[in-house]
């Protein structure tokens, strides 16, 4: 019957056990192991009565069991470790949202929203016996990741040409053509304010494949001193970032991307906040023409050819006078064409070398 000798694996151990000690509660009762029950808690964890959890953790043939008189046969594999508590009976309020919260990781050109962000739920729990309360979160948020990296093109020669300020007089129609002898495409980063009297300019761009994206409303103008999203309050910044959308598409009849650049590339984490849902990605830089303070037109050129696989490259077709921008793009762009080189736009740039979880460079 059962109460022979047979011999069993205990905690990894050979042991012989016999009579009343096949079986979990019964090996405790003998005392062949001991271990410690848990207690019987509050909702907030503090104990209300010492030991009056569950008497032990049993595991036996690589089963959870909690049947202490289950009968144990030569052979079995058990594991016997300390209880667990057991919580009072608790009643819990309606939930409360837990909001996620934004944070920026990485390093680099690209920063790039994760889109999955989630608010979570939290309830206040009441102890039925204790009467003690306790918050305690029932849905964990999802946090909004804003991811900063560079593209990784695995050395596939493509460029994505920015441009932002405009659309500019002339400017931006002598970029489109130099463009266009180029078999290149671009992102035009728009200030929404400039956009009225240069719809064909934008309707043209779109034709051609190109990318347009805002730069904001008025490049941050205001509290934002024609410089910077962070000086701004929440609703001027979404206004700045939804005026300059609306008066893309109402330019070209299509959507905007969401694929943006901040004044000054100004971004940071209160602003990255504010725009979640307007915005899908902020892009910066690889590689700083500095086109603005006018190097001449060759020292533009240089810094456009310096560029490498998979680099984004800040240049200006408004905002004041380019013609150094402009001769700097037509010099460069059929060098760099020559050695392979093609033009693509931030958009496909992102979607054909996405990010690479754990990339470094
Ligand atoms: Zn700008």
């Amino acid at each position: 019957m059962g109460s022979k000798p047979v011999e069993v694996t205990l905690n990894g151990d050979q042991v012989t056990i016999s009579g009343a000690e096949r079986s979990v509660g019964g090996l405790l009762d003998n005392n062949v192991v001991s271990v410690t029950p848990g207690n019987y808690v509050a909702v907030d964890g503090s104990t209300i009565r010492q030991g009056e959890g569950t008497r032990c953790t049993a595991k036996v043939n690589g089963n959870d069991t909690d049947d202490m008189g289950m009968h144990l046969n030569g052979g079995d594999k058990i594991e016997i470790s300390n209880g667990t508590d057991i919580t009072e009976p608790y009643t819990d309020s309606e939930p409360q949202t837990l909001p996620h919260k934004t944070e920026l990781k990485g390093v680099g050109a690209v920063h790039l929203y994760s889109n999955n962000a989630q608010d979570g739920e939290q309830v206040t729990r009441t102890g039925k016996e204790s009467g003690i309360t306790a918050t305690v979160t029932t849905k964990e948020p999802v946090d909004n990741i804003v991811q900063y990296y560079n593209v990784n093109s695995n050395g596939d020669k493509v460029i994505a040409l920015t441009f932002d300020d405009g659309p500019w007089d002339k400017q931006t129609d002598e970029i489109l053509d130099i463009l266009e002898q180029n078999d290149a495409k671009a992102t035009f980063f728009t200030v929404g304010q400039c956009i009225s009297g240069h719809e064909k300019e934008l309707q043209r761009a779109a034709s051609m494949g190109c990318e347009i994206g805002t730069h904001t409303w008025d490049h941050a103008k205001g509290s934002g001193e024609g410089v910077s999203l962070i000086k701004m309050s929440t609703d001027e910044r979404k206004q700045e970032v939804q005026k300059g959308l609306e008066a893309i598409k109402n330019a070209t009849g299509q959507e905007a991307s969401t694929i943006f650049r901040c004044p000054g590339g100004n971004f940071d984490t209160s602003v990255a906040t504010d725009l979640e849902g307007i915005v899908t990605a902020e892009i910066g830089w690889n590689v700083d023409t500095t086109d603005w303070k006018k190097p001449g037109a060759d020292v533009i050129a240089q810094r456009i050819q310096s560029a490498g696989p998979g680099n984004i490259i800040l240049m200006h077709d408004g905002g004041g006078d380019r013609s150094q921008t402009i001769e700097g793009l037509r010099q460069a762009l059929p060098k760099l064409k020559e050695q392979g080189y093609s033009f693509i736009t931030v958009q496909e740039l992102l979607e054909k070398y996405p990010y690479q979880e754990g990339q470094t460079n």
